[in-house]
């Protein structure tokens, strides 16, 4: 045959044989745009192992009307202009292949609406040529469904495996994104059922949890980053050595936050757990490398999966040292055998793998008992008779109450800031006057002193009345004055160990959130990880329960399974 120029539709059908090997690969391509429009939400379905159907759906940036066909050129992208620019990679695409790739292998519909756009654009493609264009509505975001995938190319569709494994894979690379973006909110259904959410939390935490359940995310170990240290950052959590697995599945890399493959990366971790697995054993890591866009080349494969590091010595050591200096840190992890009146082992106190609360930068005051109780991670199921957050944990069954909860929150928060003098204060617009009983005006005449330490400024205005010029931030929006007034009528006079204490679990008890308030599941998960941060987190300030666990030994047992 002489030499001639191929055919533009085998041409495409070439270059998408790289980009698009298995359903997956769309998967991952269409994922990485969404997550590049900077979606918040990514919704993805898939029917029969992706190759009937893939639709993934995101609330990103969405693309405009005149950019909407040349999106499924090839080589066109709106994330890349220059050759520095390909220098400096910050986005996850690039390449400007993917859609035209898949457009080549499958039939191919969108519905984008860009910000600021009235209504969206519809566009079909089949064998990569565009059949149908309209004005659609939709709210801002994209939509991309992909149908029929392969089916025009047999030697791809015979080489695929079992659904069940095109479905794993899919799973997987869904799972992996839902580690390096955990302030997304991811959800993959597969042949309709639900088989991965994330809250979206911003927390990694949270996103392992549902990755790989609460028994490893309870074992996760978090990475420190070294504050003073040059480039690479590394960031992340690895699993205690009681975690570990027979698979090299469990490794999960990002470079930039781009999911990558790296034998470099593997053994840098690997080293670092020498001598603390048993032969054939497998470290779980999520490790995210962070570096300056120059030092890394992400243009070197075409799924770009694999990257390369200008200084690959920098990276391996930054990784080893901080997976090594995380496991020698590394405390035995306690079991709770019971919570809430039943016996607990006492045990040393737990690794702390959970963030910190970002929200109040809030840690155990020091002069509280030291912990021998610790809760287990618990992944948030819902809430029973808008009281009780439901949970579950390693073993098994968490009913918590959400008041007492709160209480226990709030309680060791108000006596560690009025130790450090740190109560915040909301100082009233116009002072109020405070009329009291004989007894109360006694009891709070001597104890003005006390209350002004929580944050109340309040003086003597004569006659059986004071005046009230702030109280405490926490109360402002509350029934302070009722607070007072009970609290006036239950303490003693004079005892001021008592009074501190008691002042603390009346502020507590009138600012927690009450039994009867329907929580959302951010903010469910949001008590529970503060609970968790408590000295005490099985009782309330009362002295009653916070929790009822029902292992999963008395769940078998009360179903007859032993
Ligand atoms: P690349 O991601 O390498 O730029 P693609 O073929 O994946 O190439 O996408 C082409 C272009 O289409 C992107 O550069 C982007 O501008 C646009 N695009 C694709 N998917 C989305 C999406 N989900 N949201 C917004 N824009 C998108
Ligand atoms: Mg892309």
């Amino acid at each position: 045959m002489p030499i001639r120029a191929l055919d533009p539709q085998i041409v495409a059908r070439i270059a998408a044989g790289e980009v698009v090997e298995r359903p997956a690969s769309v998967v991952k391509e269409l994922v990485e745009n969404s997550l590049d429009a900077s979606a918040s939400q990514i919704s993805i379905e898939v029917r029969a192992g992706g190759v009937s159907i893939i639709r993934v759906t995101d609330n990103g940036a969405g693309i405009p009307p005149a950019e909407v066909g040349l999106a499924f050129d090839r080589y066109a992208t709106s994330k890349i202009g220059s050759l520095e620019d390909l220098e400096s990679i910050s986005s996850l695409g690039f390449r400007g292949e993917a859609l035209p790739s898949i457009a080549a292998v499958a039939q191919v519909d969108m519905v984008t609406c860009a910000a600021g756009e009235k209504v969206g654009t519809y566009l079909s493609l089949v064998g990569g040529t565009i059949v149908g264009r309209r004005s659609q509505g939709r709210s801002q975001g994209t939509t991309v469904t992909v149908r029929n995938l392969f089916r025009k190319v047999p030697a791809r569709l015979k080489f695929l495996k079992s659904v069940a494994t095109e479905n794993s894979h899919i799973a997987n690379v869904v799972s992996q994104y839902a580690l390096a973006f955990p302030e997304v909110k991811f959800s993959l259904f597969i042949d309709g059922r639900v088989v991965l959410r994330t809250p979206g939390s911003g927390r990694l935490i949270d996103s392992t949890v549902e990755v790989y359940g609460v028994e490893v995310a309870g074992n996760m170990i978090e990475l420190k980053g070294e504050a003073t240290a040059p480039s690479p950052q590394v960031a992340g959590m690895v699993g205690s050595p009681s975690v570990s697995r027979s698979g090299w599945g469990y490794l999960s890399f990002f470079v930039n936050r781009r999911w990558v493959n790296s034998r470099l990366l593997a053994r840098a971790v690997e080293e670092a757990y020498h001598g603390l697995l048993m032969a054939g054993k497998h470290p779980i890591a999520i490790i995210n490398i962070s570096l300056p866009a120059q030092e890394v080349d992400v243009n070197i494969h075409p799924t770009k999966s694999e990257v390369k590091f200008s200084n690959e010595h920098a990276v391996f050591s930054a990784v080893h040292r901080a997976v090594r200096q995380a496991l020698a840190e590394q405390m035995p992890v306690p079991e709770v055998e019971a919570v809430a009146g039943e016996s607990i082992s006492p045990s040393p106190p737990r690794q702390a793998i959970l963030t910190p609360i970002a929200d109040t930068g809030y840690s155990p005051p020091p002069s509280l008992p030291t912990p021998a109780i610790s809760l287990p991670v618990l992944r948030v199921m819902g809430q029973l008779d808008n009281n009780y957050i439901i949970a579950e944990g390693p073993d098994g069954l968490y009913l918590i109450d959400q008041h007492a909860a709160h209480e226990r929150v709030l309680f060791e928060r108000i006596e560690h800031q009025r130790s450090q003098r740190e109560i915040e204060v909301q100082g009233l617009l116009e002072p109020m006057t405070l009329e009291v009983s004989p007894r109360q005006e006694a009891v709070l005449g001597s104890h003005c002193q006390e209350l002004a330490e929580f944050g109340f400024a309040i003086e003597p205005f004569g006659d059986r009345t004071f005046l009230v010029r702030a109280v405490p931030a926490l109360l402002y929006k509350k029934d302070w004055a009722g607070m007072l007034k009970e609290l006036l009528d239950s303490l003693p006079e004079g005892d001021k160990g008592g009074w501190v204490e008691g002042v603390a679990r009346s502020m507590a008890c009138h600012s927690a959130v009450r039994a009867g308030q329907a929580l959302t599941d951010a903010e469910m998960r949001e008590l529970v990880r503060q609970l968790e941060q408590t000295a005490t987190p099985n009782t309330c300030p009362h002295g009653r329960p916070t929790m009822i666990h029902l292992s999963s030994g008395q769940l078998k047992k009360e179903f007859g399974r032993t």
